[in-house]
Formats: structure tokens, C-alpha cells, sequence
């Protein structure tokens, strides 16, 4: 059986000599050396500064929120995994959708304005499959307005956009590191800031509000990320380049072969690209569930990713509809991507769903 992904394992060994470490010093969280060591690495790597590593992604987005006094309504895309919508409401935040661009799946920057009021104090946009959203105009309108932005960043590691990192936009950035995601802690997650006074901030609220002297000056929670979970991704990135690499190869595979049976993502052509999911757009819902179906009798799991829509959410107050998140939602699969997919397996799955395709538009015509 083949799955729409699987958590990447590095090299056992290495890890073995992280974990030796671990045991060497006996220090198993609370900003560890490995912790410590990580955020530089990760740092560099990305390029970018006053990146805060935590224990993951939803609390990431929440931790932002708080130290960017994010209240009463926020922006955001009706077409993301659920959290983050789910962590504006946990917050108590209202979630207020601007829908999508039909082409580059972002969160579309024309009618951001007219969702505005006076209850409004952020714009929360996701960079979507690692695609950027139109940062500038998104600056642009949270300056004219006041507004905080908070960028979602999951599934954007490593994106560049116009040579510096698309991570270091918006007054924060959220990644997340879990395990199914292109870099993983296990579980993990990590925010960049803009400004040192908010990444100060948020180091105390991460640890309970409590300061290197020992006192407690601010209301905290518990985010913070542990030993264990800083090894596993010191490994990986050491591993990045072939993950990447071998990634590339079978993105690309997917895109000639597929380019012209399917509608794809329209990416932002200034931006690098991380490969870290290849979605498809079929004619119709009806179309998609038939070559779903025939992928799944031949053990090829894939997913529906973003489904559904969250303005369809039962627990939001206001359901305004989203047309083109729903739409799009309803046509849109992810199809199976990790590093060690066997290149016959991809060839079959391609084949496999280019035939369902063709059948289904003959029986349906
Ligand atoms: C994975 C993901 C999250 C949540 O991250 P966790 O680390 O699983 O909490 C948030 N937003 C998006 C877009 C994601 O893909």
C-alpha cells in the first residue's frame, strides 16, 4: 500500500549520538543545548533571526496571536488546515474569511479590505503548499489599517522569494515541524518574529512567563520544545539536501506527466519551491471521488487536502460561504510525496489516475 505521505527517519546512528548526548548531560528540555543548537542551525539555514522554537505548530500560531495582541476579529483563508482557523477561535478570536484566488489557492489579497471593521486587528494568510501569498499588498493594507499579520508558514520551509527567505515577512511567521510535514521534529514548530521586543516576549510566554531570574512577569503557558525533538531535527537537516533533491525529482515526474490531464497550482513565479506536495484540481467533485476510488482499489492512498472548507466549520458563529474555497476545496487531492517513493510505484500511480481521468470523462460525457 502506498500512503499520501510518510515521516521521514534519519540515519539511525546519528541519532544514537544525539541521544548520548541527552543522556551524557541528563538535560531533557527547558531550552537545552540541542534545543539551542538547533535554532542557530535552523537560523542559518533558513536565514532569517529571532526564530523561537516550540512544541508545535498550532501553538506556534497561538503564541503569536497572544504576543502580537491579536483580538476580537482576525482575516484568514477559508482554504488551510484546520488550525489555523481552530486557534484564532480557541483564542477567541473571530475568524474572518477572505476568500481565495482560484489559481495560486492563497487567500485572495482584493478582498481583504472589505472584510475589515473596526473589530479587526490582524490578517492571518497561509502561504499555501509553500506557494507565497502576495506579500507586499498584504504589507500595504495592514499598514493603511493597523493591522497585525501573522503569516502561516507550515508548509513554507526554505521558500525564498525574490533572493531573501518568504519566512521573514509579516510582523511573525508560524512553521510547523510535524512529522508528516518536509522538515520534522516530530512534533515541533517554531515562530519568527520581526521585531526582538515580540520574540522576547514570546521566549517568556513559552515558559510560563517566568524570566532567567526566576520571576514570573507574564502570563505564560507551557510550549516549549524538547531535547528528544531537537535531535531528530538536527538529523534531518542534515539530511535536507537529499530529501529535497529527491523530492524534486518526483514533483517534477508528477508535473509532466499530469500538466495537461489536470489543472494545477499556479505558483508565484519568483519564489523558490520546497516540493514539499504536489495537488491536483479535477474537472468536478464527481470526477475526483471516481479516481480516488480506483487509486484506493489499488492501495494508493491520497488525501483531500485542504477538505472542506472551513467556512463550513459547524462551531464558527457567522458561516459567511466562501464560494471559491468551497469549490476548489471539493476538486482538490494530494497525491503520495516522501522522499523514498519508489519511481515504478510513482509511474503506476501516474498512470493509474491518468486512465480513471480518461475513463470518467468518456462514461460522463
Ligand atoms: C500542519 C499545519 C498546522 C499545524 O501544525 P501542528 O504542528 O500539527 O500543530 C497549521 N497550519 C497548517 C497550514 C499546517 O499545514
Amino acid at each position: 500500500m502506498i500512503n499520501v505521505t510518510k515521516p521521514y527517519l534519519p540515519n539511525r546512528t546519528k541519532l544514537n549520538q544525539y541521544i548520548d548526548k541527552i543522556y551524557d548531560t541528563a538535560w531533557l528540555t527547558n531550552n537545552g543545548p540541542l534545543v539551542q543548537e538547533l535554532t542557530g542551525r535552523l537560523q542559518k539555514y533558513l536565514g532569517v533571526e529571532k526564530l523561537l522554537l516550540v512544541s508545535n505548530g498550532t501553538l506556534a500560531l497561538q503564541i503569536a496571536y497572544k504576543v502580537l495582541g491579536v483580538t476580537g476579529q482576525a482575516i484568514t483563508t477559508p482554504f488551510s488546515f484546520v488550525a489555523t482557523t481552530s486557534s484564532l477561535v480557541w483564542e477567541d478570536i473571530e475568524p474572518i474569511f477572505a476568500d481565495i484566488d482560484p489559481e495560486t489557492l492563497c487567500i485572495d489579497s482584493s478582498k481583504i479590505e472589505e472584510t475589515i471593521t473596526s473589530r479587526t486587528t490582524a490578517i492571518i494568510p497561509v502561504h499555501v503548499f509553500g506557494n507565497a501569498c502576495d506579500v507586499e499588498q498584504i504589507e500595504n493594507i495592514a499598514q493603511e489599517h493597523g493591522l497585525k499579520t501573522i503569516y502561516d508558514g507550515a508548509h513554507a520551509f526554505g521558500v525564498q522569494y525574490r533572493g531573501k527567505s518568504l519566512l521573514s515577512y509579516g510582523d511573525a511567521t508560524t512553521l510547523s515541524f510535524h512529522a508528516t510535514k518536509l522538515f520534522h521534529t516530530i512534533e515541533g514548530g517554531a515562530i519568527i518574529f520581526k521585531k526582538k521586543e515580540d520574540y522576547e516576549k514570546a521566549r517568556l510566554m513559552i515558559k510560563f512567563g517566568i524570566d532567567d531570574s526566576d520571576s514570573i512577569v507574564e502570563v505564560g503557558i507551557n510550549a516549549k520544545m524538547n531535547e528528544f525533538q531537537a535531535a531528530m531535527g538536527l538529523c534531518l537537516l542534515d539530511e535536507l539536501e537529499t530529501i529535497i533533491e529527491q523530492r524534486f525529482k518526483l514533483w517534477h515526474n508528477y508535473e509532466v506527466s499530469l500538466k495537461d490531464v489536470v489543472e494545477l497550482q499556479k505558483r508565484n513565479p519568483d519564489i523558490s519551491n520546497n516540493y514539499s506536495y504536489f495537488p491536483i484540481i479535477f474537472k468536478t467533485e464527481n470526477e475526483l471521488m471516481y479516481v480516488k476510488a480506483t487509486l484506493s482499489a489499488n492501495g494508493i492512498n491520497t488525501r483531500r487536502y485542504f477538505y472542506p472548507s472551513l467556512d463550513t466549520l459547524e462551531y464558527l458563529q457567522r458561516k459567511k460561504s466562501q464560494a471559491i474555497s468551497r469549490d476548489i476545496a471539493a476538486r482538490i487531492l494530494c497525491l503520495p510525496l516522501y522522499p523514498d517513493l519508489n519511481p515504478k510505484d510513482q509511474y503506476q500511480i501516474i498512470e493509474i489516475l491518468v486512465n480513471a481521468v480518461l475513463k470518467f470523462r468518456r462514461i460522463s460525457k
